[in-house]
């Protein structure tokens, strides 16, 4: 099955089809008209997946795609043109330029917690650039994953791009075949299993992984407008969310107001009860929830820590003075549970960052540019993706 609708779309890439910039500007526009038409039934899919609130999957996934297309449409003649060369020795005598070409066939694995970005913003990409995609959503997304079988045969070139649903199997399955570059979103202990298939037949790789993302809260910030925007990303789609803060670190003498701010900007976002919130996701599945729990046990939340493993709920929580070296400390969290770890000053911030493995994103809520500045420059070893400034 993952056999023969990769060979179909080897042929169909073969067949020359994807060369025209029209027929990719066409599938592309098809695209984006699935997501315009196909909303709610996306937005359903997602609220059975894990109860995402309807507000958030056009914020959060929908718009993202739509201005991915829009971008390829808009750029992808100049992409797809020549770009001129310097000469050397040996071409001196040749007209020289770069002339991007397509691959071949790309495949797609996506990770559950975004669905529909993680499998189709990637897509775009391939589409623009005149590739067949094998698209491999997450099992764990089920009612995702199965709608976009459905629905991406209806609007796009059946063979180019098929949508392969399965779990570990079929994606071992997927793997074992020979592909022009894969693009993987996931976890790191995956990543290394799809890199080692991958080198086998010394296929390139992207790889969009997760890590621990800190918030560093100065004393002289605004900490109400930080924890308000720190709750917001920890708390949205029930945590698990790659860039989600992961940790909050902050001088001792501002954790009580950081945690009552938090508590009140959740009572606002989600009422008394969360629960009972059609804003407020779940965890996607039992085992999650396990891992979840199990990082919180031994700790007296300062604020939630409520949780029902029949609907897989757990309450937005906070737990402070967490050691640094605690178990909660040592993974990515990807969940409804914000640490808050005590650090004397700035200088034992950058360490204590520095000390760890490079994450995702870096929030830093200063009020003082110097500072702020300061503190980038220390660190060696983080990927600052937004400075929030005060
Ligand atoms: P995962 O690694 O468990 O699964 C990702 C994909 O790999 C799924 O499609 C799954 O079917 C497949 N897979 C799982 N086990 C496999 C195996 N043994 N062999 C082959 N394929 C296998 O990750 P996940 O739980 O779906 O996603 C969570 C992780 O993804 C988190 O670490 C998160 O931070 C990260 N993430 C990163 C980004 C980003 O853009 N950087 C975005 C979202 C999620």
């Amino acid at each position: 099955m993952e056999r023969q609708a990769v060979q179909r779309a080897r042929e169909a890439f073969l067949s020359g089809r994807t060369r025209p910039l029209e027929f990719r500007l066409q599938q592309l526009h098809a695209l984006q008209k699935m997501i315009a038409e196909k909303e709610t039934e996306i937005a359903t899919a997602l609220k059975q997946d894990i109860n995402r609130s309807q507000y958030d999957t056009p914020l959060l996934e929908l718009i993202g795609i739509e201005n991915e297309i829009k971008l390829a449409v808009e750029k992808l003649g100049e992409w797809a043109a020549p770009r001129p060369a310097e000469k050397n020795l040996l071409t001196i005598s040749d007209e020289v330029y770069i002339q991007p070409e397509p691959l071949g066939v790309v495949l797609i694995v996506g990770a559950w917690n975004y669905p529909w970005g993680l499998t189709l913003m990637p897509l775009v990409g391939a589409i623009a650039a005149g590739n067949a995609a094998v698209v491999k959503p997450s099992e764990l997304s089920e009612c995702s994953s199965l709608l976009l079988r459905a629905l991406l045969p209806r609007y796009l070139d059946k063979d180019l791009y098929p949508v392969v649903t399965g779990s570990v199997s079929e994606t071992q399955e997927l793997l074992r075949l020979r592909f022009d570059h894969i693009v993987f979103t996931g976890s790191s202990t995956v990543a290394k299993l799809v890199m080692e298939a991958a080198a086998r037949h010394l296929t390139p790789v992207t790889l969009e992984l997760g890590g621990k993302s800190p918030c560093y809260i100065d004393k002289n910030c605004n900490i109400r407008v930080a924890c308000r925007r720190i709750t917001w990303g920890k708390f949205i789609n029930c945590g698990q969310t790659c860039i989600a803060p992961d940790y909050i670190l902050c001088e001792p003498c501002i954790q009580g107001r950081v945690v009552e701010c938090i508590r009140q900007t959740l009572l606002e976002f989600y009422g008394a009860d969360p629960k009972c919130s059609p804003d407020y996701g779940r965890i996607i599945n039992q085992r999650h929830f396990n891992r979840i729990m199990g990082l919180m046990e031994g700790y007296t939340p300062v604020v939630g820590g409520q949780s029902d493993s029949s609907q897989r709920y757990i309450a937005p929580t906070v737990l402070k003075d967490v050691p640094p070296h605690s178990r909660l400390m040592q993974e990515e969290i990807f969940g409804p549970v914000l640490p808050i770890v005590t650090v004397s000053d700035m200088d034992n911030a950058i360490t204590f960052i520095n000390e760890r493995e490079k994450p995702l994103a870096l929030y830093i809520f200063c009020s003082d540019k110097k500072q702020c500045v300061n503190l980038i420059l220390f660190l060696q070893s983080v990927n600052i993706h937004f400075v929030r400034k005060y």
